[in-house]
């Protein structure tokens, strides 16, 4: 009997490649760099699973090109890459992996955080100009980390795994959130509910970690600089727009922040050119969950999820089942 063809936009990694093949038949895009549009429309069209990444919008365009998917199983927590209300109105189901990367991605946070405060990036670059003339008492001077205020915007999985870091680093910690903590949680990780003007006015450091929403595009605005110290760094690993990067550039060059540590931007993969003439601030690639244990992770939950719908159970992360 002939299998259920799927289609994968990346090659994958072998552990999540052994369960879909051993359940599909299974196209993959192996080629490197993102897949064209144009190829992704054609190659949707027999699918009944579509494993995808969070490059590649999931638009009425595509799943009218699709008509046999079931499920969109995306390599990702964020889905804001997806219209789930347009799948669920076909019946489609959507599924993230959620959990599997979240002390991935706040590892990766703190790096950037100690890394913009500890200027790390710019000692690098002058040290291997070969410019370096060597110690001196006032180098290269930051901010201290220890004994800080963090902010977390956003206190969910990963926003948590963040204060938990923190602890060790003896901080003080807020939190802003939709939603307040149990009781239990704030005591474990010594957070403070505060009020968003009150997390931005009071930190050191703010961390962002809510999702891309509506309501969350541009939520850290001109406003928000102009409440934050003048001596605070913004990490941001969540999504770009969730920062109006415009006027993040303004803050950083007026000194209406200290600097800022990104791993994400508003229109990614551009980069707003104001950002990297700036010594103040650090720049990754989007590397958040980039390990190989967590994007193996991931890829496996992507493909369990599809598996679990073919054999006509609720898939374990279901967004809109
Ligand atoms: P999560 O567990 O859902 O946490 C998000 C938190 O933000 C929740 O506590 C949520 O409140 C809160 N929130 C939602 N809307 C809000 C608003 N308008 N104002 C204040 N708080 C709000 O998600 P997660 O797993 O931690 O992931 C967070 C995001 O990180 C993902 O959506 C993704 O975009 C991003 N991410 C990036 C990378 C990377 O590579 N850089 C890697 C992984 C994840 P509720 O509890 O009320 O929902």
């Amino acid at each position: 009997m002939a299998r259920p063809k799927a289609f994968a936009t990346r090659a994958l990694f072998p552990a999540a490649r052994a369960i879909l093949d051993a359940h599909f038949d299974t196209n993959y895009w192996t080629q490197p760099g993102g897949l064209p549009r144009s190829e992704l429309l054609k190659r949707v069209a027999e699918a009944e699973v579509l494993i995808c990444v969070i490059t590649e919008r999931v638009d009425e365009e595509l799943l009218a090109a699709a008509p046999h998917l079931r499920i969109v199983a995306t390599v990702s927590v964020g889905y804001d890459h997806i219209d789930v209300a347009a799948c669920t109105r076909r019946k489609i189901v959507v599924t993230n992996t959620p959990g599997v990367l979240d002390d991935t991605t706040a590892d990766l946070a703190w790096a950037l955080l100690m890394a913009v405060a500890r200027r790390v990036v710019e000692g690098d670059a002058w040290v291997r100009s070969g410019a370096w003339p060597g110690w001196d008492l006032d180098q290269l001077v930051g901010g201290d980390v220890h004994g800080k205020t963090l902010g977390i915007i956003g206190f969910g999985r990963i926003g948590q795994r963040m204060a938990r870091r923190a602890l060790g680093f003896e901080m003080r910690v807020l939190y802003a959130s939709r939603h307040r903590a149990s009781q239990e949680i704030e005591k474990e990780l010594c957070a403070k509910f505060a009020a968003m003007d009150g997390v931005l006015a009071d930190s050191d450091f703010v961390s962002l970690h809510v999702p891309l929403f509506p309501e969350t595009r541009h939520l850290i605005s001109e406003a928000s600089f102009a409440k934050m110290k003048r001596s605070a760094y913004l990490i941001n690993t969540t999504r770009g727009p969730v920062v109006d990067e415009t006027a993040l550039v303004a803050a950083l060059k007026s000194g209406q922040i200290a600097g800022a540590a990104l791993d994400v931007y508003e229109h990614e993969p551009k980069v707003h050119p104001g950002l990297p003439p700036l010594k103040n601030v650090v720049l990754a690639p989007h590397i958040g969950s980039a390990s190989v244990e967590t994007r193996t992770k991931m890829a496996v939950m992507a493909a369990e999820n599809a598996v679990a719908l073919l054999e006509g159970r609720r898939p374990p992360n279901a967004l809109n089942a």
